[in-house]
This record gives C-alpha cells, sequence and structure tokens, in this order.
C-alpha cells in the first residue's frame, strides 16, 4: 500500500488555528477587553427573511407523503438552475441551464475540477491568494507557477512574467475580488487574461466567490462578461457570500458547452465526474437558494451586503486618514494594507493585538507575496467596526 506522497509536501497550514490561540490567550490575559475579531472570512449577519420561509416550506414538503423528495438531479434541480439563469442574464451573459451545475460549495469545486485535467499540467496561481488553490494542487502533485501581487500592480498579476519566464500555462487560477487582498480585476484587465489563455491552450479557472461585492457598473463580476471567455473558462462562485450560506452550503459551478481540449468536451466530463462522485445538494438547501434569486430574496440579501460594503469603507477610509497604503474595501470585503513601520505581517498582528484588543489576518498566511501586508475584513457590525478603527487611530 502506497500513500498519496505529495499530501507529504503540503506545509501545516497553523494560519487560523495561530489566529485563534494568540487570540484566546489575549483573552485570557485580559479579561475585561472586549476583543473585536477583524479577522475572519465567514459572515455575520444570519440568513435573510425569504430564504428561511424558503426553507422552512421545503422541510415541510419534506415531511408529507405527498410531496417528499429523494435522491435529487446530481447536477441541481431545474428551478434552482434556471434562476441561475436568469441572475446571469442580469449581468448580460447568456447560459445554458445544463452549463450549470450545483455544487456545496466553491471550496469543494476548487479542488474537485481538478479530477478532470492531468497531473502534469502546469497551474498558474495568484500570491497571494486564497490558500485552498495551491494546496489543492500539491495533493496532486501538479507543478505550481505563481504570478506576483505587489503594490505596482495594485495587487492585481498579469500575464507579463509567465511570458518572460516562458511558461506554458494549463490551468490559471484567477480570484476577482481577490481574497485576501480585496483587488477586482478591470474588464481590459481580464481580457488580457481571456486573450493569453486562449493564445496557450489554458483554461482559466475563475473563482467569483465575491462577486456580489462588486458595486461599480464599470467591473465584470463574471468572466462570461469578457469575450472569448466561454472557449476558455471555468466559473465557480457560491452563495456563502451573497446570501451568507457559509453555514448552509450551496455554490454553482458554471462550465460553457465550448470547452473542447485534449478529445475531451470539459463540460460532459465534469457531468460525468459530478454523477459519478456527488449526489446533490439538498433540496431544502436549493429551495433556499432559489429564494435567493427572486426579487426579494436579492434584495434582502444586498442588504447584507450593503451593511458589509459600508464597513468596509470605514476601515478604507481609517487607513486614508492614517496614511496607509492599502488596496480592497470598494467592491470587496477585505481591505489589504500595508503593515506600518515595516513590520513583518505576525508583528502587525500582535502589535494590533496587544495594543487594540483588535484580531486581523497577517498576509503571511496567503503566499510569500502576502508577508508585510495585512487583511481587515468587513464581516462584522457597524459598532465593532467603527470601534475597531477608533482603536487602530488611537495607536498608529
Ligand atoms: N473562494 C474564495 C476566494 C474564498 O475566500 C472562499 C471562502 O472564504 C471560498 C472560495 C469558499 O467558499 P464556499 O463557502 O462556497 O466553499
Amino acid at each position: 500500500m502506497q500513500i498519496n506522497k505529495h499530501f507529504l509536501e503540503l506545509k501545516d497550514s497553523y494560519l487560523f488555528s495561530t489566529i485563534a490561540k494568540k487570540a484566546a490567550a489575549h483573552v485570557e490575559a485580559h479579561p475585561d477587553a472586549k476583543v473585536l475579531r477583524l479577522g475572519i472570512g465567514d459572515v455575520t449577519r444570519p440568513l435573510v427573511p425569504v430564504v428561511v420561509d424558503a426553507m422552512t416550506a421545503a422541510v415541510a414538503e419534506m415531511g408529507q407523503a405527498a410531496t417528499f423528495r429523494g435522491y435529487g438531479p446530481e447536477q441541481g434541480y431545474p428551478f434552482l438552475r434556471e434562476a441561475l439563469q436568469k441572475y446571469y442574464e442580469g449581468k448580460g451573459v447568456k447560459l445554458a441551464a445544463d452549463e450549470i451545475f450545483m455544487g456545496d460549495g466553491a471550496k469543494s469545486d476548487i479542488g474537485n475540477i481538478l479530477d478532470l485535467f492531468d497531473k502534469n499540467n502546469n497551474v498558474i496561481i495568484p500570491d497571494p491568494v486564497y490558500p485552498a488553490y495551491l494546496d489543492a494542487n500539491i495533493m496532486a502533485g501538479r507543478n505550481v507557477y505563481f504570478v506576483d501581487g505587489n503594490e505596482e500592480n495594485g495587487f492585481l498579476p498579469m500575464p507579463e512574467s509567465l511570458v518572460q519566464q516562458g511558461i506554458n500555462p494549463d490551468l490559471i487560477y484567477i480570484c476577482s475580488p481577490n481574497n485576501p487582498t480585496g483587488s477586482v480585476y478591470t474588464r481590459s484587465q481580464l481580457k488580457v487574461w481571456v486573450d493569453y489563455a486562449t493564445y496557450c491552450g489554458a483554461i482559466i479557472l475563475f473563482d467569483a466567490a465575491y462577486e456580489c461585492f462588486i458595486t461599480d457598473p464599470d467591473l465584470p463580476t463574471s468572466i462570461f462578461e469578457i469575450p472569448g471567455a466561454r472557449r476558455c473558462a471555468i466559473e465557480i462562485a457560491s452563495l456563502s457570500k451573497v446570501a451568507g450560506f457559509t453555514g448552509v452550503r450551496c455554490g454553482y459551478t458554471i462550465v460553457p458547452h465550448e470547452l473542447e481540449f485534449d478529445g475531451g468536451n470539459i463540460n460532459k466530463m465534469w457531468n460525468r465526474r459530478q454523477t459519478t462522485k456527488f449526489n446533490g445538494v439538498s433540496y431544502i438547501v436549493q429551495r433556499g437558494a432559489e429564494a435567493v434569486f427572486t426579487k426579494e430574496g436579492m434584495a434582502q440579501c444586498m442588504e447584507s451586503v450593503g451593511a458589509y460594503l459600508a464597513n468596509a469603507k470605514i476601515i478604507a477610509q481609517t487607513m486614508k486618514e492614517l496614511n496607509i497604503w492599502h488596496v480592497g474595501g470598494d467592491n470587496a470585503p477585505y481591505i489589504w494594507l500595508k503593515c506600518p513601520n515595516n513590520m513583518t505581517s505576525w508583528d502587525f498582528f500582535d502589535f494590533l493585538l496587544a495594543k487594540a484588543h483588535v484580531v486581523g489576518t497577517p498576509g503571511a498566511g496567503f503566499g510569500a507575496k502576502g508577508e508585510g501586508y495585512f487583511r481587515l475584513s468587513a464581516f462584522n457590525s457597524k459598532e465593532n467596526v467603527e470601534e475597531a478603527m477608533h482603536r487602530i487611530k488611537g495607536i498608529l
């Protein structure tokens, strides 16, 4: 018996456990201090009423013989795929219902989609970014190359460095709005990536988990708003942030029919993969998800998104007042800032916790290029965000 030795190459992910441990130790040492947590990427507001009602009604249906449902379609119920079709129509994107595959969240599909691709593929990953891309590819033993975010490119890396190094990409991860930086690619920047992927014969894996935070109408919320993307891109999205589904679990992956590579149709392959390894999202959750995409549901959800964005504005404004270099916060729930006085990201974490009782996330946890930077999250109440900013102003 041999194990998959690539698992031994993974670095232990200490980021959030170390943050939790340090925060807990701080609370114990300062029992009277109110510790404010701006470190988490999890939502804090509850499910909206329309969703709760829809899921409650679905539970009742499941309790009656006449309306009980067992296994559903692996790809998702038609009512939900059609609701998503309409949602994308609103973005000016036409999708066939069988290009939309419901899943239990973006994280699963980010890893699962790799089943379709050869182990020898070259994978391009932005640095810094959501760590699951890297770990999922290390597990499969793929070659990973990074495209670096930095202050010069506003943490929106472009393909030039890959061209200069002569790297031949097969899979390209793009996360926009980005976690952790909150940066969002423009239409013309995404067009460059689409043209580059097309030229190289590569597939873009576009993570749109935070698309709902884009309020600027000039910024694209889907890769499929970019001409040519249907021939080179897969989009992975989620209800976690738009509807507070982090604990409910529902996402979707869009695989256009046009994706033909190496003798295989990617849509058909993903369908085959899902029907073999996945038995669908629960009916109750799908009814809740359907409610999100009604007019009333979307209005209620966007009220929560708007509250997070208002918090993000407060954080960004504070950074501006303190003359701290930062990006994000306009069309994203994250503000990415340069640690003052050239502190490392963990030094700044300790400083903020000790002096202001505020918890953030050290940038080093999102990749080598995150060192020296820090993520503050808008997922909290307005009162807590205001209080945290007041305290930060007091120490910087
Ligand atoms: N993609 C990004 C960029 C994320 O930040 C997250 C979660 O924070 C996910 C995907 C995972 O989302 P889900 O809850 O749908 O699995």
